[in-house]
């Protein structure tokens, strides 16, 4: 699909009848007909949702998804009020917020206290009911190191998670805030990426303490060193481009000398057991195709404007986040489970 014939859908699906350089007062009327949205009176409220051909040069990023845009706001609450109309933006902002906020939240503030007053839980993460998530608490091993391992991974999802959902709320406001959003997201991808590694190691290397430091140090300095390049103004400029690829580079694959040496260390089927690599596994599939068809922009490259407001590559992406970090999770219990009932430490 070239960009003429993109262009040529798009103005279609705005119904104006003249080029964007030509447009009238009246056409824009026109124009703006079927983007009006209906709030919950059934009237037309004043929102209106834009093509791309409309929106600032800064918002365009992805040419295959034709409508549904919110232009530039430079306000926050019209951001704010983005969240309850549809738009192509809500899915992104909703897939992360749901489990990213809202649900922690409502297992904070309403299942928490209700199994902690009415029910005699044996989970170790009270807040988690046991049929949904079952940590068991042994009594000999289990202390609060444990918990502080399990808090420590959520802390990194709901970090994400938030951050995401946040940058995608707020891009619309203005290029400068986008920009920020987007340096918010990184870090919320490291804080995840880092808080994920340390339960693994931890438990991958309970009763080894030298590798499980080193390891731990590793991917705490590799994370720190993102963490500075996303967020030092310096690091932007093109001069840092190559080290800023390549720390991000070996960030990613920092995960795999810790794993590479328990299979050297244990053999495979016990690193399996210690680590919960299966689930890891998994984990690693999820992120690798979510980022592979974010980066296709697969499905809307083949059918572009069908899919602008529900099912394209970035929610594709968002939603396959979600499962590969309840993986991970799955992962994390089983190395749990293995070491406090086959290690002694
Ligand atoms: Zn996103």
């Amino acid at each position: 699909m070239t960009d003429s014939t993109i262009r040529t859908r798009s103005t279609a699906s705005s119904t104006a009848t003249t080029t964007e350089n030509e447009m009238t007062p009246s056409t824009t009327d026109q124009a703006e007909q079927p983007l009006l949205t209906t709030d919950h009176n059934g009237k037309k409220s004043k929102t209106r949702l834009y093509t791309y051909d409309e929106v600032p040069d800064w918002q365009k990023d992805n040419h295959y998804i034709l409508t549904g845009y919110v232009k530039e706001t430079n306000s926050v609450r019209e951001c704010i009020r983005s969240l309850f109309y549809l738009h192509n933006e809500s899915v992104n902002v909703l897939s992360h917020l749901l489990p990213g906020s809202v649900f922690p939240l409502a297992l904070a503030l309403i299942v928490g206290p209700f199994f902690l007053v009415h029910s005699n839980t044996n989970n170790l993460i009270k807040y988690l009911p046991s049929w949904l998530f079952a940590i068991p608490i042994y009594p000999e091993t289990t202390t609060s190191t444990d918990k502080l391992i399990f808090h420590i991974f959520f802390s990194g999802f709901i970090t994400c998670l938030s951050c995401s959902a946040v940058f995608h709320l707020m891009k619309s406001h203005s290029l400068k805030v986008s920009v920020f959003g987007n340096q918010l997201d990184y870090v919320g991808i490291i804080a995840l990426i880092v808080t994920s590694m340390i339960g693994i190691i931890f438990y991958g290397f309970r009763d080894n303490l030298t590798p499980m430091r080193v390891s731990l140090g590793l991917v705490c300095t590799l994370g720190s060193i993102c963490l500075c390049i996303t967020l030092i103004p310096q690091f932007k400029e093109s001069k840092w481009r190559p080290f800023r690829a390549s720390m991000f580079v070996i960030f990613g694959l920092s995960s795999v000398v810790p794993i590479g040496y328990g299979l050297w260390l244990y053999g495979v089927s016990e690193t399996f057991a210690r680590t919960g690599l299966m689930w890891v596994l998994l984990e690693g599939l999820g992120y690798c195709s979510g980022a592979f068809i974010y980066a296709a922009r697969v499905p809307e490259r083949y059918s572009p404007g069908t899919f602008d407001i529900f099912g394209h590559s970035h929610q594709i992406f968002h939603v396959l986040v979600v499962v590969s970090a309840y993986f991970h999770f799955r992962g994390l219990i089983e190395a749990y489970k293995y070491c406090h009932e086959n290690l002694t430490w």
